[in-house]
């Protein structure tokens, strides 16, 4: 039987301080009696949904109705079409969810065990477990503190040769500087794969977040800004990439006989059902965008002026789609991040802690004893995800700008 890592405290010496607490019980907000003219507040305010205001149900029930719900079917070519396009690539590979777009982009490769993937620590665990499925090994690179993604300074240091490719991640929807990345690539021979689950609709120096590297992956779960329920796709330049990727993610059927099997593939397929919603929520994307940076701009203009609160970055070549809009917390602000999130949560208001570096999970302490990643660790300890969703009225964001001062001010007062 498969055992649990059960990483203890005692073992994490001093990184025990940066792991977050237990997830506080969030509460649905009581609003006070209706006045007249005062609207009353969600009781609960998710730190993500959905938005399915466009083409949605009309692309699933005709799916239904034509009998097309599997994963052949007309919706899948024309999402992999669109969706590339707007990604800037000419080819858009749809799949079961980010973590196997980004097992099958880096199966494409042939990586044998050994061989080595750089990533950053700070990103979700999908991105060094991809690696590990294919037996290549992760190798870490800490973060820099202006943009909270991989320090592109730190890279060359990282690449033996051993190295086959690095996974950059466009952490909460801010590219990276991928013009290094790229040089380092062409000098070392590398592939270069973005994770960009996170990214939909960002720009680098205005070119599309999706189209920087050899290929990209992005998730369409039900919390990233394009949704498909479960859904992901390999977007990507390369007719080579392309073909075989297609090829992997249906089993790797051959062309001269059907049954007949010259890769180890998979079936990693999307439905046409997901890719009628998916369509859907594409051709919405600049809207999406739209919402989700005019919210961020004005939860940053409000909570600026609060002391000890770092709002998120956009480095001056980045267009930022703010997937999360993440904060930090400094001493001045009076309460911790796990604090803060308590008591936002008995206001009804749903936080996430940023990522827990990958040398700190059980699952891969054992690989990095010793290595340590200082902005990554800050990161962990200090930073917070605020209610994100493109959707948010002005109301929900005052409510959660209002429910943060608030906290505060309690904290200050006892
Ligand atoms: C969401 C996410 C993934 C995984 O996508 P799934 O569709 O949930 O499998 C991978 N990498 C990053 C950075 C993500 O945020």
């Amino acid at each position: 039987m498969l055992q649990p890592r059960n990483l203890t405290f005692d073992e994490l010496g001093d990184l025990a301080a940066i792991i977050p607490g237990p997830e506080p019980v969030l509460q649905a907000m009581v609003n006070p009696i209706p006045q007249f003219g005062v609207k009353p507040r969600r009781p609960i305010i998710p730190v993500c949904e959905p938005t399915l205001s466009g083409n949605e149900l009309k692309y699933v029930t005709e799916a239904v109705e034509t009998n097309w719900i599997s994963s052949a079917g007309g919706y899948i070519r024309r999402f992999e079409a669109l969706f590339a396009e707007k990604m800037g690539t000419r080819y858009g590979v749809a799949c079961a969810n980010g973590t196997v777009a980004l097992h099958l982009a880096l199966a494409t490769l042939g990586l044998e065990p050994g061989d080595e993937v750089i990533i950053p620590t700070f990103t979700m665990i999908a991105t060094a477990n991809a690696v590990t499925y294919l037996g290549a090994r992760p190798v870490l690179v800490d973060s820099e503190p202006q943009t909270w993604n991989m320090d592109v300074t730190q890279v060359e240091a990282k690449i033996t040769p051993r190295t086959r490719a690095i996974t950059v991640v466009h952490t909460y929807g801010h590219p990276v500087d991928m013009a290094p990345i790229n040089a380092l690539a062409e000098k070392h021979g590398l592939f270069v794969l973005e994770d960009a689950a996170e990214a939909h609709g960002a720009l680098y120096r205005g070119r599309p977040a999706g189209s920087l590297g050899d290929a990209a992956c992005f998730s369409f779960y039900g919390n990233k800004i394009i949704t498909t329920g479960e859904g992901g796709m390999v977007t990507t330049d390369r007719e080579d990439v392309a073909r075989l990727a297609w090829n992997l993610r249906d089993h790797a059927f051959s062309t001269e006989r059907h049954f007949w099997h010259k890769f180890v593939g998979y079936n990693y397929r999307m439905t046409n059902l997901q890719a009628a919603i998916g369509l859907a929520q594409t051709e919405q994307l600049e809207r999406f965008v739209e919402m989700r940076r005019a919210n961020a701009a004005y939860y940053t203009q409000q909570l600026q002026q609060i002391p000890g609160v770092t709002t998120p970055p956009e480095a001056e070549w980045a267009r930022n789609v703010f997937w999360m809009y993440g904060i930090l917390l400094g001493p001045e602000f009076g309460l911790t991040r796990d604090e803060l999130r308590h008591s936002l949560a008995q206001r009804g208001i749903e936080t996430r802690t940023f990522f827990i570096p990958m040398h700190c999970q059980p699952i891969y302490f054992d690989q990095y004893r010793g290595e340590r990643y200082p902005v990554a660790e800050d990161l962990c300890r200090r930073g917070l995800y605020l209610p994100s969703a493109s959707n948010l009225t002005r109301e929900d964001l005052d409510a959660v700008v209002d429910a943060i001062r608030e906290c505060r001010a309690e904290k200050l007062d006892s």
